[in-house]
């Protein structure tokens, strides 16, 4: 009979040779695995994609937050860092502070737990989300559930949830700099507020805006980056994975780097000084 694992991995497309494992740690055996199940997932098929999900049309670096500032920018900046939970929900609520909300229908605040040690950041709400109020919630947001699923993590336990951007670009294009710019306090106060251990990027327009730099994926991946001190990892975007099947597997490696990372930031923190 099938684990949920499996199913899981059968539908991320990298059935059936990936496995997590037991000791995360063991960096060798973890390349030598993901060198091996890398050449088996050419034949897998994956699902059809949710038209909310896919690409944004603009190029990635058109989303690329650049830092100005002025006198009222600066304190609205500090007004939101001051922010608790309640205060920063119902600001993002009602923000009007670019273009994009006069198209949503509802804001897309973020979703999971307050507390949590992971924290997964996407670009922007799709179609589905504004709908709904909720992050990845279309197509993308069931495979990033399944991701998820696969190293045993699970929305709302120990993770949190949101985008760069609370209100959906229409058409599903990447947010404009100063859009992302206007939902920057959002993001930092948000991660402020849940301390994460460990930000996983979900694609170039996340990790872009959350380095302060424009790179490929390609260049990214692998390492241990930070936001603001706080460790952050890449990877590829969900919406992304649904049509390159290759690089699911690359997807999965970085999922098991996150889960290896985040066991030496667990190890050091509880190690005797
Ligand atoms: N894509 C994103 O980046 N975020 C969502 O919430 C949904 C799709």
């Amino acid at each position: 009979m099938r684990s949920r694992r499996d199913e899981m991995l059968i539908e991320m497309g990298l059935a059936p040779i990936w496995r997590l494992r037991a000791d995360h740690a063991d960096t060798a055996a973890l390349e030598a695995e993901t060198a091996t199940a890398s050449e088996t997932v050419a034949d897998v098929v994956a699902g059809p994609a949710d038209p909310s999900d896919v690409p944004r049309h603009s190029s990635p670096s058109s989303s690329r937050v650049t830092s100005r500032s002025s006198p009222a920018s600066d304190e609205r900046r500090i007004a939101i860092m001051r922010m608790d939970w309640p205060a920063l929900k119902e600001t993002v609520a009602g923000c009007r502070d670019c273009a994009l909300h006069a198209r949503r229908n509802k804001t897309v605040f973020g979703v999971g737990d307050e507390n949590a040690d992971w924290m997964f950041v996407g670009e922007g709400p799709g179609a589905e989300e504004d709908a709904q109020g909720e992050p990845f919630v279309g197509q993308a947001g069931k495979l990033l559930d399944n991701m998820l699923a696969a190293i045993d993590l699970k929305r709302g336990n120990d993770v949190f949830i949101c985008n760069v951007v609370k209100c959906r670009p229409p058409g599903n294009r990447n947010p404009e700099p100063d859009e992302a710019l206007k939902c920057e306090p959002y993001l930092q106060r948000q991660i402020e507020l849940v301390k994460p251990k460990l930000i996983v990027a979900l694609g170039r327009v996340a990790a872009l805006n959350l380095l302060s730099r424009d790179a490929s994926i390609a260049s990214l991946r692998g390492k241990v980056l930070e936001y603001k001190g706080t460790p952050l990892i890449v990877t590829y975007h969900p919406a992304y994975l649904l049509r390159s099947l290759p690089d699911k597997a690359k997807a999965w490696e970085d999922l098991c780097f996150a889960v290896k990372t985040m066991a030496a930031l667990r190890s050091a923190e509880t190690a005797p000084i």
